[in-house]
């Protein structure tokens, strides 16, 4: 069996290596670009299972099972150091306390953190402006390059054949099955096709006759000089402010700042928006006020595939029997990679999702109204 994976993404490489490691041999993945060369070699890098529908948190906490499995096995480099969700508002509190609840019942470890705790956790947060935070100690983060880099040799060295600048223009059908793929290097014909292309997928699935809602919406984190270790947690997000600013560090010490800020989709990767900084930066100097003394070098710019009710799309694409989905990941796609490669394999291998709440992300979720909600997406 032939199978045509349509991006180089972390999505197209975990489905490519599931179905090597189930022990499917014919797989070709094509980029219209180089690998990674999309949201994932543009991405912070954090993960966490603390998210606000079952489907997230039951999902995000087999991937990062899967993503610790795999750092021991390939050296991957990941640290668990915890999300800190910072409060400005007592209110704010409790509908943290009913997550953590709901956290509890996936026995995901969030707790509620009080003033002093949050200033024991990062003594550097401004805590007159604090009313106190939850915690998800499992969350963390990993290094992007190093680990999508070591993966995608992995990859290769299981038989999968990578083919970069390699663009899919259409998708032919006979009937209920897709028959082939035309490129930019002329027609791949295959058994089965999985679109993991992000924002893109929706060109090509409708080539079909099939729309996916899939809408790319830029992000700007903006990267400062490396400094001596300042932020403790994985990742510092402040939740009070609208678009949720937050601040990483990398292992090397340059701070990632980054906010939701309106920007009109698609608009071109190499647009300016310098404007952004003081919208990014001012709600952050409030919360760690030696944010005023820091350096910003550069920024880059990158697409959250955003889907209305902010879940990825999986699994078959109906009417087609050989057709398959994984796009739409709402700014989580590097965590799920792991999940996303198995369930989109058993799909194909089994007809069905391994893990069954993954059902209720297919694309036929659009169709019937059975939309999920998820109300935590940063940035
Ligand atoms: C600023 C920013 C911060 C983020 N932070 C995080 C984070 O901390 N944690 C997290 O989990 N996620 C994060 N994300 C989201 C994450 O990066 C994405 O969800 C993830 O990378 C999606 O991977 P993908 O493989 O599905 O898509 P992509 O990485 O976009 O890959 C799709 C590939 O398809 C290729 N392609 C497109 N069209 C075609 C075509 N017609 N033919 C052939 N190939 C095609 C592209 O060239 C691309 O390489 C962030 C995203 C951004 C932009």
């Amino acid at each position: 069996m032939k199978t045509l994976i349509i991006g180089a993404g972390i999505s197209g490489l975990f489905v490519a290596y599931e179905l090597a490691q189930r022990g499917l041999r014919d797989i070709v993945v094509v980029d219209a670009s180089y690998p990674g060369s999309g949201a994932t070699l543009r991405n912070l890098g954090c993960f966490r299972s603390s998210f606000t529908s079952p489907e997230h948190v039951v999902l995000m906490k087999e991937s990062i099972r899967e993503w610790l499995r795999l750092g021991d096995r390939l050296d991957l480099e990941i640290e668990q150091k915890g999300y800190l969700w910072v409060a400005r508002k007592p209110e704010t509190l409790d509908n943290f306390r009913k997550l953590v609840e709901f956290h509890h019942q996936f026995n995901v470890p969030t707790r509620i953190l009080d003033v002093d705790e949050v200033k024991a956790l990062e003594p550097r947060l401004n805590t007159k402006i604090v009313a106190g935070a939850m915690f998800d100690p499992t969350a963390g983060k990993m290094s992007i390059i190093k680990n999508f880099t070591k993966f995608y040799l992995e990859v290769k060295k299981l038989g999968v054949r990578i083919v970069p600048y390699t663009r899919v223009t259409k998708l032919v059908a006979r009937g209920s099955r897709v028959t082939a793929a035309e490129t930019s290097s002329g027609t791949v014909e295959a058994d089965a096709f999985v679109v993991a292309a992000a924002g893109d997928s929706r060109d090509i699935i409708a080539t079909v006759g099939v729309d996916v809602p899939i809408v790319d919406v830029p992000r700007h984190p903006y990267v400062t000089e490396p400094y001596a270790k300042a932020i403790e947690p994985a990742l510092i997000i402040d939740w009070d402010t609208p678009g949720s600013p937050h601040v990483t560090q990398t292992k090397h010490g340059s701070l990632i700042l980054a906010r939701d800020l309106e920007d009109t989709p698609r608009a071109s990767l190499y647009s300016q928006r310098v404007d952004a900084i003081p919208h990014i930066l001012k709600p952050l100097r409030e919360l760690l006020p030696f944010l005023s003394e820091v350096n910003i070098l550069r920024y880059w710019m990158g697409y959250y595939d955003m889907t209305p009710d902010h879940h990825p799309i999986y699994g078959p694409v109906q009417p087609y029997e050989n057709l398959y989905i994984a796009a739409g990941f709402s700014g989580h796609g590097m965590m799920m990679g792991p999940v996303t490669g198995k369930l989109v394999a058993s799909w194909i291998l089994d007809g069905k999702p391994y893990i069954p709440i993954a059902g209720n992300l297919t694309l036929e979720r659009f169709k019937t109204g059975r939309l999920v909600k998820e109300l935590a997406v940063i940035g």
